[in-house]
């Protein structure tokens, strides 16, 4: 039985049957494409370099989900950073608002390593084993070929390296160096992560492609609440376009001649014709494609551009200060700043004060012990000697066997501690205390604490 057919207009990565429907964009190498591929290349080094690039004695990114430690241009946020935490990511957040009211989606055309590795890495690698548009084309319906399984290879190849990049980010440059110069054997759960984030890569850049931007990215979806009439978009000028008419220019018709250039060159399927899609990922392919036409007819470049969608409609030149623009930037800036003083008011250590394993407390001697385990982080330049009191608790004994406590710059550490006290200098069974960690500098830090023991105060 054959598959039904759809009336109606499916997604551009399919065909009506619901088989997938490959695009083989041809390749138009204007001047928005030598542009993006200046900036591409420079990316494609930025994102591999980023986590092996130090500042201070600490990665320049590291998110280590882990242990839940994250590291942004030489500063460690941790998890109970949760003000500061908060702040970067609705500074992050309102950013890229701005962003695309200003200037659309030009992070996914530009930017997006999606896009960034498969037209500027991918592709032309594709296009060194299998040609152009057409002969890409020729191969798809021949089938399975040696040269597509040698592409692959070197496809998978690329996905290695390229996934164990993007490891780095997240186990550090050290630990990656560690399970690529070991056996498999010393670390099978590392050595399965990286398999895996490597198969995921070669799957998505071999594969899945622009259906990535197309069904799984939630960015595109967010497109129409973010843009405006006035944000920039690659828009096709219909009100010099049409009525478009196929064969050579003449009066009485627009400037499009229908040669389809623009909707062979798009990474996506789309026809910008049809106006602003949540599909267009705002690259100027089609653009470079269509200048080339009219260069060739003789016509004014720019029949699709960069322009607002008011100008494009209307003639007139769009207003880059509008009031959504302004209150965002406000709203940035005041995250920013807000984000500045939290940082800069940050002690230079962070104390965690937790139960130790095992039972709440023992009698020992008459006596409530607990047992308790104190976590210091030193966010300071230099080696540390913490010095680790107990307040409010006069009549209870702290015990620490390392008291001093040493931690190297940046670092955390940990040791155990006892606390001895009475039943009876307790209430139902508990006593709030307060554990603090004083430097050598004299900066302290405290975290309170709740002594337990015997309910009703007897042994
Ligand atoms: S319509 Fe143009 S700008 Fe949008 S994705 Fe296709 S080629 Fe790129
Ligand atoms: S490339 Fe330009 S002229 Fe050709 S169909 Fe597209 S818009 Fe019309």
């Amino acid at each position: 039985m054959s598959p039904p057919i759809a009336s109606h207009r499916v997604l551009p990565t399919l065909n009506q049957d619901g088989t997938r429907r490959w695009i083989r964009p041809r390749l138009y190498p204007g001047k928005t494409w030598r542009a993006r591929r200046v900036v591409a290349w420079l990316l494609m080094v930025a994102f591999v370099a980023l986590p092996w690039l130090e500042l201070r004695g600490k990665p320049l990114i590291l998110l280590d989900v882990v242990r839940r430690e994250f590291t942004l241009f030489g500063t460690t946020f941790l998890a109970t950073d949760g003000v500061l935490l908060m702040l970067l990511l609705l500074a992050i957040f309102v950013g890229v608002v701005l962003v695309t009211a200003l200037v659309g989606r030009a992070w996914c055309g530009w930017a997006c390593p999606q896009t960034v590795y498969l037209e500027f890495l991918y592709r032309p690698i594709e296009r060194l084993f299998e040609g152009k548009r057409e002969q890409q084309m020729e191969l798809d319906k021949k089938g399975p070929n040696l040269r597509r399984y040698l592409k692959n290879g070197v496809f998978l190849l690329i996905s290695v390296l390229l996934g164990n990049a993007f490891l780095a980010y997240f186990v550090g440059s050290k630990a990656l160096v560690h399970w690529m110069t070991s056996s498999p054997s010393e670390h099978p759960q590392a050595f399965l992560a990286m398999a895996a984030v490597s198969a995921l890569t070669f799957f998505d850049f071999a594969y899945f492609r622009e259906q990535m931007c197309t069904v799984a990215c939630p960015y595109a979806r967010l497109q129409s609440v973010l843009l405006d009439p006035r944000s920039l978009i690659v828009g096709y000028d219909a009100r010099r376009g049409e009525p478009r008419a196929k064969g050579k220019p003449r009066p009485g018709v627009g400037d499009c001649i229908d040669c389809n250039a623009c909707v062979a060159a798009c990474p996506t399927g789309i026809d910008i014709r049809h106006g602003l899609q949540l599909e267009c990922v705002a690259c100027a392919q089609c653009a470079d494609a269509c200048d080339s036409i009219m260069d060739k007819i003789k016509k004014p470049l720019g029949l699709i551009r960069y322009d607002a969608q008011q100008s494009l409609e209307t003639g007139g030149q769009g207003r880059v200060l509008r009031p959504r623009v302004l209150i965002y930037t406000g709203i940035l800036l005041a995250l920013l700043i807000a984000l500045v003083l939290v940082a800069a008011t940050r002690g230079s250590a962070e104390l965690t004060v937790l139960r130790g394993i095992g039972a709440p407390f023992e009698l020992r001697d008459g006596l409530a012990q607990n047992q308790i385990r104190i976590k210091v982080q030193n966010r300071s330049r230099e080696t540390q000697r913490y010095r680790i009191d107990l307040l409010d608790a006069a009549d209870a004994r702290l015990v620490a066997p390392e008291n001093p406590l040493e931690v190297t710059a940046g670092a955390q550490r940990s040791t155990s501690v006892f606390v001895m006290v009475a039943p009876n200098r307790l209430s139902h069974g508990q006593r709030p205390v307060r554990f603090r960690i004083t430097d050598q500098s004299g900066a302290r830090v405290e975290a309170p604490y709740r002594l337990l023991g015997p309910e009703g105060g007897q042994p």
